[in-house]
């Protein structure tokens, strides 16, 4: 039978697009840290009818009629997820991470309070009070930075400045950092001062969950995760609070930011958290470390800088306009060409602008997904010094490209059957 058969008949041009799609995602090593591949048991949750019913409000308290079912799929979700993390309540209906980290703010905070969380450029998010985004524009922002010396989080100076600037939130939890956060330190810093401890473990939800990242609940008063990063889920998020901040944070949501909740995610979210539940679980995320350990490894004896110098996680930072005199964005295309896909990032401290960065950041929860494991991370490292080096050499890249291809067709991507194409 053909693949997606109605798309075929109603819109073939969409349906060789999502092939296209898959072909790259199955032909590539993709090392993109925030991205997964998802289970085909939650593609089927995500594709399902539950996109048809609309659903203000909250189970047991809805506007319309016709809950008899989603309320049962969300206070499932629910369960799940309070019971996973070990927090008193969960918000599942965020449409996405920064929708989320808005909501909190909304919920706990008053416009110009003062937050801290990590400069962007030295691995924070957008919604950590940068400048240009809602959150460093609504709320006054005093972003903390990285140790010069070591690239690590330095909590004395946290301190000091929490001391020093009185916040309302600190926030722990970034995009691009390689090491272990200690979320007990910044507990303690927000005692000190009297600040909201928020965490947002959006990248490590899967190595918490799988026991290979300590875990900021139930220490922290709110938190928020994304469900599609090593979490393995749809794309969406969830909010995580103490109780007294529950009532808060689901007005919040509905209806303070968002209108229905996007039912069919919501139920994928509960097969992501059932799926995270699962024994199997813990070794996927301590292979993602391993994984990450050995390409670092690999990288290094190539010649690469590391920033901190090395990982305790599933991402690594690199330098690579230092170790190869080529900056971060024609490296990531080279690497790109060569069936490599990475992002160019900054690194801490970085003497040049934000648009040519000097790093590259790199991740390994999806191709740990693929069944990878330390030889291929070997390989991985070679390769990826080949395609820097020749970065300007189409033909070598074409070639890398080729064995990388190779390689990829042993290692299936869960969510998707080649035969079907
Ligand atoms: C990915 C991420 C977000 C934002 O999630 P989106 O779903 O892209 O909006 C927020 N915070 C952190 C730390 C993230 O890594």
């Amino acid at each position: 039978m053909t693949y997606l058969p109605c798309l075929e008949k109603t819109d073939p041009e969409v349906r060789n697009l999502i092939i296209a799609e898959e072909k790259r995602e199955w032909d590539k090593m993709r090392l993109i840290p925030s991205e997964n591949y998802a289970s085909k048991a939650v593609f089927e949750a995500t594709g399902s009818v539950l996109t048809n019913i609309y659903s203000e409000g909250y189970p047991g308290k809805r506007y319309y009629e016709g809950q008899q079912i989603i309320d049962q799929v969300e206070s499932l979700a629910i369960e799940r997820a309070k019971k996973l993390f070990g927090m008193p309540h969960a918000n599942v209906q965020p449409y996405s991470g920064s929708p989320a980290n808005m909501a909190v703010y909304h919920a706990v905070l008053s416009h110009g309070d003062t937050i801290m969380g990590l400069a962007l450029p030295h691995g924070g998010h957008l919604t950590h009070g940068w400048k240009v985004n809602f959150s460093g524009l609504t709320y006054h922002s005093s972003p903390y930075e990285l140790d010069q010396e070591t690239e690590l989080l330095n909590y004395d100076k946290i301190l000091k400045q929490a001391r020093e600037v009185k916040p309302k939130m600190i926030i722990a939890g970034y995009t691009a950092y390689p090491r272990i956060i200690d979320f007990v330190k910044f507990r303690e810093i927000c005692d000190d001062v009297g600040a909201l401890f928020h965490a947002d473990t959006s990248h490590i939800t899967g190595l918490i969950v799988g026991g290979v990242h300590p875990s900021p609940y139930p220490m922290a008063d709110t938190g928020i995760t994304t469900s599609h990063k090593t979490l393995r889920g749809p794309r969406g998020a969830m909010i995580l609070c103490k109780e007294q901040y529950a009532e808060k944070v689901d007005k919040a949501i509905m209806p303070g930011l968002q209108g229905g909740p996007h039912n069919a995610t919501t139920a994928a979210i509960a097969v992501a958290l059932h799926e995270a539940a699962q024994p199997e679980f813990k070794t996927y995320a301590q292979q993602i470390v391993k994984n990450a350990k050995a390409l670092a490894e690999s990288l290094n004896g190539h010649g690469f800088r590391l920033v901190s110098g090395g990982t305790d996680n599933h991402l690594i930072l690199f330098e690579t306009q230092k170790s190869k005199g080529i900056g971060g964005r024609e490296a990531a295309k080279a690497l790109d060409k060569a069936g490599i896909v990475v992002n160019c990032n900054t690194v801490p401290f970085d003497p040049n602008p934000p648009f040519k960065p000097s790093g590259v950041r790199i991740g390994t929860p999806s191709v740990t997904s693929r069944g990878m494991k330390e030889p291929e991370m070997k390989k991985l490292g070679d390769w990826m010094n080949r395609a820097i080096i020749a970065a300007s050499d189409d033909a070598a890249l074409a070639k890398i490209a080729g064995e990388v291809k190779e390689c990829c067709k042993d290692f299936p991507c869960p969510g998707i059957d080649p035969s079907r194409w």
